[in-house]
């Protein structure tokens, strides 16, 4: 199967309100290219370095998304393009996203990063944290962000009970969330949960952002 066919196909079993980010970390721009030649506009790459490279070389109307973990000393490279960050987990780097957009005159988009797996070693914040980061002072005056929305990844597991209870977490989250006012810098519209693997489950607990990676490139 080619990478557009896999695209196609995987686009036109999507529901409309579901965005497709087609993960390409560690494939060559030409792979990318292809992809966006079948329409694809949005990339998921989860090294800063490796992004910026594929974004020089690459036509400026792709949206790319950041979806690794990100250290604070690194958001000044990409702040120039980046159009979503899926892994934001702390003010400090929600700060310092908003410090360097600020430079760049732009609003960089963000999604919270949620714990909701079970393994230890999983990034993300939880519930209290969420509250305390959105509540806090500071957080009213980032004029330069953007929160969109909450991300999440589910145990890596076969135990497809386990994934839905996660993902469904992650929904009832979203959900408690959505009395909140919606401010400047504050209009959460997105869930982004479900990787190759789990996209589907992930739609139907409510994903409203599917990150596909070897479903569309091939394994890695
Ligand atoms: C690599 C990656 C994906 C895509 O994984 P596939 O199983 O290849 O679809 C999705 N989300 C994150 C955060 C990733 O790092």
């Amino acid at each position: 199967m080619s990478i557009k066919s896999n695209l196609l196909n995987i686009k036109s079993s999507l529901p409309e309100n579901v965005t497709l980010v087609a993960v390409s970390k560690t494939k060559p721009v030409a792979d990318l290219m292809e992809a966006y030649e079948a329409g694809q506009r949005i990339f998921g790459e989860n090294k800063i370095q490796e992004m910026t490279e594929k974004w020089e070389q690459m036509p400026k109307d792709i949206k790319w998304h950041m979806i690794g973990h990100v250290q604070t000393n690194k958001v000044k490279y990409m702040a120039p393009f980046v159009n979503l960050i899926h892994g934001v987990d702390s003010l400090k780097l929600l700060k310092e996203i908003n410090k360097q957009a600020k430079k760049h005159d732009r609003v960089i988009n963000c999604l919270l990063q949620m714990h909701i797996a079970e393994e230890e070693t999983k990034f993300g914040m939880d519930e209290n944290e969420l509250q305390e980061l959105l509540n806090s002072d500071i957080f009213t005056t980032l004029e330069n962000i953007k929160v969109i929305g909450i991300m999440g990844m589910a145990t890596f597991t076969d135990n497809k009970e386990q994934v839905k209870k996660e993902f469904t977490q992650l929904k009832t989250i979203f959900e408690s969330l959505s009395t909140r006012a919606i401010t400047d810098n504050c209009e959460l519209s997105t869930i982004s949960m479900g990787m190759s693997g789990d996209y589907t489950l992930a739609i139907s607990c409510g994903s409203t952002m599917v990150r596909i990676g070897s479903s569309i490139f091939g394994s890695r």
